[in-house]
C-alpha cells in the first residue's frame, strides 16, 4: 500500500489500534476526537484522591487472544486482576455468574449437595449453561434451581439493564447470563486478565506516540473543513449519525454513571456488586480494588443506572434495529474511501480485546 495521509475518527481503542498500526507502517494519521479526552468508553483518570477512575463505567480486560494480549502488552504493563462479582440476594452477598459456591450459599446444606450432585450428573464440569435453556428442563431438581436463578438473579436485573422483558432480547444478549457448573467464583475465565497498571488512557497514549500521528480533540467529524482531502478516512463514530439519521436512529441502551468519594479504605469486599432486585440501579463499582491504591482514607465507587439517555452503551439488537442498520450499511458501500468500524461503526458488542483484534484485521487487509 502507498503511503497514505489517513483520517480516523474516534479515539476510543479501535481508532487508536488503527491509528498506531498504520503510523507504524509510515502512513500519516489525523485522529479526530469529539470529546476532550482520548479513549472514548475505555477513558480512565486519576481522581484528586489518586484514585485511577473509570468515568465511562468499569473496564476489566480479558481475552484468549493471544495476538492482541502481545500486542497491547507492548504499551504497558498489567496489573494481575481476576474480576469476581457478588450479588446482593435475599440480604447476603453470593458468587455471579451463580455457581456451585453460590448453590450451597442460598441453598440449605442437605439439599445444596443433593441439587450440586443433580447438576453435575447432567452437565459437564465447567459447563457454561445458559439459564433460559435451564429453564426449559423438565426435571423437577434444576427446575427449582432454574427458578431461583431466573427469579432472584436474572429477570429484575435484565428488565433494569434493557428496560425489556428477557423473551424480547436476543439470545446472544441472554445467553451470556450462564449457569456455571463449577466453584470458579472468577466472572471470567480467560487466560489473560488484567488492568493495564497505570491505567487504561496511559496505554492509549503510549500507543499514540508516533510522529506519524496527530490527534485533534473536541473536534466532530462534521466540523472539520478539510474532511474530503484524505485517502482514506476510518470511521469509528456511529453509523446512522454519520448519514445524519436520514434512515432512522439505530438505538442504544444507555446509562448514566454516577461517581461518589467515600470516607473510608474500602467500600465492598469485591470491585462489582451487582443488585438484581433492589434500587434503580443495576451495580456499584469499587476502583481501588481494580488498581491498589497507597491512600486508605478515601474510595471511590460508581453506580450504574441503566436507561434510554446518557452515555451510549451497549446496540439492542432487535429487527428493527438491524434492517436500519442494513440501509445504511448499503449506503456506505457507495462511498468510496471510507470504513466503519468498531462499536459505534458496526453497531456491534465488542470487548475491548474483540475491538482490538478487529483493527489489527483490518490494518492488515489494507495493508496487505
Ligand atoms: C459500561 C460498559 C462497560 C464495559 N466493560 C467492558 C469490560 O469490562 N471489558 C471489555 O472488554 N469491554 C467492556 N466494554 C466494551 C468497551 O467499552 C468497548 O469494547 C470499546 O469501548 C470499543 O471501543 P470503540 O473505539 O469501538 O468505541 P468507543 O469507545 O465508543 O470510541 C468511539 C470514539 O469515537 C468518538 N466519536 C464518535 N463520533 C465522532 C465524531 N463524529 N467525530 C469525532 N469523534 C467521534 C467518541 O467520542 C468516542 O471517543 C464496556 C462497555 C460499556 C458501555
Amino acid at each position: 500500500m502507498p503511503k497514505q495521509k489517513i483520517l480516523i475518527v474516534g479515539a476510543g481503542i479501535t481508532g487508536i489500534a488503527l491509528a498506531e498500526r498504520f503510523a507504524q507502517a509510515g502512513h500519516k494519521i489525523t485522529v479526530l476526537e469529539k470529546r476532550g479526552e482520548i479513549g472514548g468508553n475505555c477513558y480512565d483518570y486519576q481522581d484528586k484522591n489518586g484514585i485511577i477512575v473509570h468515568k465511562y463505567g468499569p473496564h476489566i480486560f480479558h481475552t484468549d487472544n493471544q495476538e492482541v494480549w502481545d500486542y497491547l502488552s507492548g504499551f504497558t504493563d498489567w496489573h494481575h486482576y481476576e474480576h469476581c462479582v457478588l450479588g446482593s440476594i435475599d440480604h447476603q452477598l453470593v458468587p455471579i455468574p451463580f455457581n456451585l459456591n453460590t448453590l450451597h450459599q442460598a441453598f440449605p446444606a442437605e439439599q445444596a449437595q443433593q441439587l450440586e450432585k443433580i447438576l453435575l450428573a447432567e452437565f459437564s464440569p465447567g459447563e457454561k449453561v445458559p439459564i433460559l435453556e435451564l429453564r426449559q428442563t423438565k426435571n423437577k431438581d434444576l427446575q427449582l434451581i432454574a427458578d431461583f436463578v431466573y427469579q432472584k438473579i436474572f429477570l429484575n436485573y435484565t428488565r433494569k439493564q434493557w428496560g425489556l422483558e428477557p423473551e424480547d432480547i436476543d439470545p446472544e444478549v441472554t445467553g451470556r447470563v450462564p449457569i456455571l457448573i463449577s466453584r470458579d467464583n472468577r466472572y471470567f475465565q480467560d487466560k489473560h486478565q488484567g488492568i493495564p497498571s497505570k491505567g487504561y488512557t496511559s496505554m492509549l497514549e503510549k500507543m499514540l506516540q508516533s510522529e506519524n500521528i496527530t490527534v485533534r480533540l473536541n473536534t466532530s467529524y462534521h466540523k472539520l473543513p478539510d474532511r474530503q482531502t484524505f485517502d482514506q478516512t476510518f470511521y469509528t463514530g456511529s453509523i446512522d449519525e454519520f448519514f445524519k439519521y436520514q434512515l432512522g436512529r439505530l438505538k442504544y441502551r444507555c446509562f448514566k454513571f454516577a461517581l461518589k468519594t467515600v470516607k473510608q479504605n474500602s467500600y465492598q469486599p469485591v470491585a462489582t456488586v451487582n443488585y438484581p432486585n433492589d434500587y434503580d440501579y443495576t451495580r456499584i463499582t469499587e476502583f481501588k480494588k481494580f488498581l491498589p491504591s497507597t491512600n486508605n482514607k478515601t474510595t471511590a465507587i460508581g453506580f450504574e443506572y441503566p436507561g434510554d439517555k446518557g452515555i451510549t452503551g451497549w446496540p439492542i439488537l432487535n429487527n428493527d434495529n438491524s434492517k436500519i442498520l442494513r440501509k445504511y450499511q448499503a449506503e456506505a458501500k457507495k462511498l468510496s474511501n471510507i470504513t466503519f468500524v468498531g462499536r459505534l461503526g458496526e453497531f456491534k458488542y465488542y470487548d475491548m480485546d474483540d475491538a482490538v483484534a478487529n483493527s489489527l484485521a483490518i490494518f492488515k487487509k489494507f495493508n496487505e
